[in-house]
């Protein structure tokens, strides 16, 4: 094990923890986050030099550091090292390996900030992942929202060309589409997991488990090796009673506590938040209170990913003898994914087509929106500008905002609400209307689940460096002396307090 020790300090950015006497290591690393802006014409482009610390230029020693990870197999068996997601919201990515042999843990995509004019995208550090190509034998998907699938056309290119990828059945429907536009489509290395049937990627037996979060099918992922157990949760909250059965699988983590859990890293997001999550059956509660209560045209908004919502919407139309229509394309690519898979709550072909909005009566519609975030092009704020051709909003609308403002789109969701004020459309939105519910845990549940699971060490992921730092001092209270917070936006480093 001296070995392992002198082989790690010659490298800056990682530390190691000798975890207990059977000798287990973890040792984490930030390989580079430097980031790839995307044009509209989905060709690579650099990312604006402006990060500081971990956010370096990619041409910052990629291949040296690299070079001062690689440990072989003399060096700790268990290995963490964040592509991204770490210190920041979205482009979640994360290298796991025993020894080296790795999987991918997501591949993501950020969205750039308004600093950062001309970029659409910022994706992981690809130019890493494929001098890693050898040793990452496989993709596991933790679900389908963009931050954790949006960088697959990239990195999927930069792996191995037999490299296997495993997601849920939606998440995969979500991610067949997208392969398919890119012209990457390889039916033979996408495979479908099932919660709670095991399977073998790299060097880990896996084992996918439920967890409830604001899209369908989403998973925490187990990784069990001869060195530990690892749990990343993924994306997650505890809802109570979701819309679609699947309940947050206590009895797994349970499990999984008996068993010992070397590493658990879990989704850092509303840390902040007190108390606990609604369930989205409150939201669809509210959502039928407000449209019951409506005498004229109803037009919702809301992130498209989430078919449950959509369901609700779709049950409250039909409770109300409206027609669902929809404005913006994206409700459709979800929605489409999930009628494939065969759980959609929404017969596509049952939707009003949008050019034939006018031939009902305002009374016998429910119009759902993309927009909620006033992006330039969707629907709801073209139509604020009383640009869209589809959707001409007047005074007798009532807009339902069942979303809630991403911080940064803050102004423009403002100014967006501000026009549609001055058409003289009624709004209905904030907390108080319980027209939405987040898809991350609040601080009870985050507490919940780290008294339940354990772990002897415990790396929280997905936020801000803010957020893994309150994260962490959250599981320190619970007992677990190990923590890892990444430290890689102000100078690169990860640390494992010990
Ligand atoms: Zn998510
Ligand atoms: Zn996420």
């Amino acid at each position: 094990m001296a070995a392992a020790f002198s082989a790690i300090s010659l490298c800056p950015y990682k530390l190691c923890h000798q975890l207990n006497p059977r000798k287990h290591f973890i040792s984490c690393y930030t390989p580079s986050t430097s980031s790839i802006g995307v044009r509209r014409s989905k060709g690579p482009r650099k990312r604006p030099d402006k990060l500081e610390g971990a956010g370096r230029s990619i041409d910052d020693s990629v291949q040296r550091r690299m070079e001062q990870f690689y440990e072989g197999s003399d060096g700790p068996p268990l290995r963490v090292l964040p592509i991204g997601g770490l210190g920041e919201i979205g482009m979640n990515c994360m290298l796991v390996g025993n020894y080296d042999r790795y999987i991918l843990i997501d591949a993501g995509i950020m969205f750039p900030g308004y600093d950062e004019p001309g970029v659409q995208k910022i994706i992981p550090d690809t130019t890493f992942i494929k001098k890693w190509s050898h040793k990452i034998e496989a993709v596991i998907i933790t679900h389908g929202h963009e931050d954790h699938i949006g960088a697959l056309p990239w990195v999927i290119p930069a792996l191995d060309s037999h490299t296997p990828i495993f997601a849920s059945s939606f998440t995969m429907e979500l991610i067949k589409k997208r392969l398919k536009e890119f012209g990457i489509f390889v039916p033979s290395r996408l495979k479908v997991f099932k919660t709670r049937r095991k399977f073998t990627a790299g060097p880990f037996e896996v084992e996918p488990i439920t967890v409830t979060h604001s899209i369908p099918d989403c998973s925490g992922i187990v990784l069990r090796c001869s060195d530990g157990t690892i749990l990343h949760t993924g994306d997650w909250k505890i809802d109570e009673s979701p819309l679609d059965g699947k309940v947050f699988d206590r009895e797994a983590l349970e499990e999984l506590s008996k068993e010992g859990v070397t590493l658990m890293m879990s989704d850092s997001t509303n840390v902040l938040s007190p108390g606990r999550t609604l369930s989205e059956t409150v939201v669809a509660d509210s959502l039928l209170r407000l449209i019951s209560a409506a005498k004229g045209r109803v037009i919702t908004t809301q992130f498209a990913s989430n078919i449950h919502r959509l369901g609700s919407v779709k049950a409250a139309a039909d409770l109300t003898g409206r027609k669902l229509v929809f404005v913006g394309m994206s409700l459709r690519t979800y929605l489409d994914a999930a009628w494939k898979d065969g759980k959609a709550p929404i017969d596509p072909s049952t939707l009003v087509k949008v050019e034939d909005i006018d031939a009902y009566a305002p009374k016998d519609l429910l119009i759902v929106t993309t927009g909620s975030q006033a992006e330039p092009r969707a629907a709801l704020n073209l139509a604020s500008y009383g640009s869209s051709h589809s959707l001409k909003l007047n005074k007798e609308d009532l807009v339902l905002y069942s979303a809630k403002v991403i911080p940064g789109n803050d102004t423009r969701v403002m100014q967006m609400l501000n026009r549609i004020s001055d058409i003289g459309s009624t709004i209905v939105m904030g907390k108080n209307e319980l027209l939405h519910t987040s898809g991350h845990a609040h601080r009870e549940e985050l507490e919940e689940v780290l008294r339940i699971v354990k772990p002897q060490h415990f790396l929280p992921v997905h936020g801000e460096l803010l957020f893994l730092k309150e994260h962490e001092l959250l599981g320190k209270s619970t007992g677990i002396r190990h923590t890892a917070v990444s430290c890689m936006v102000c100078c690169g480093h990860i640390f494992l307090n010990t």
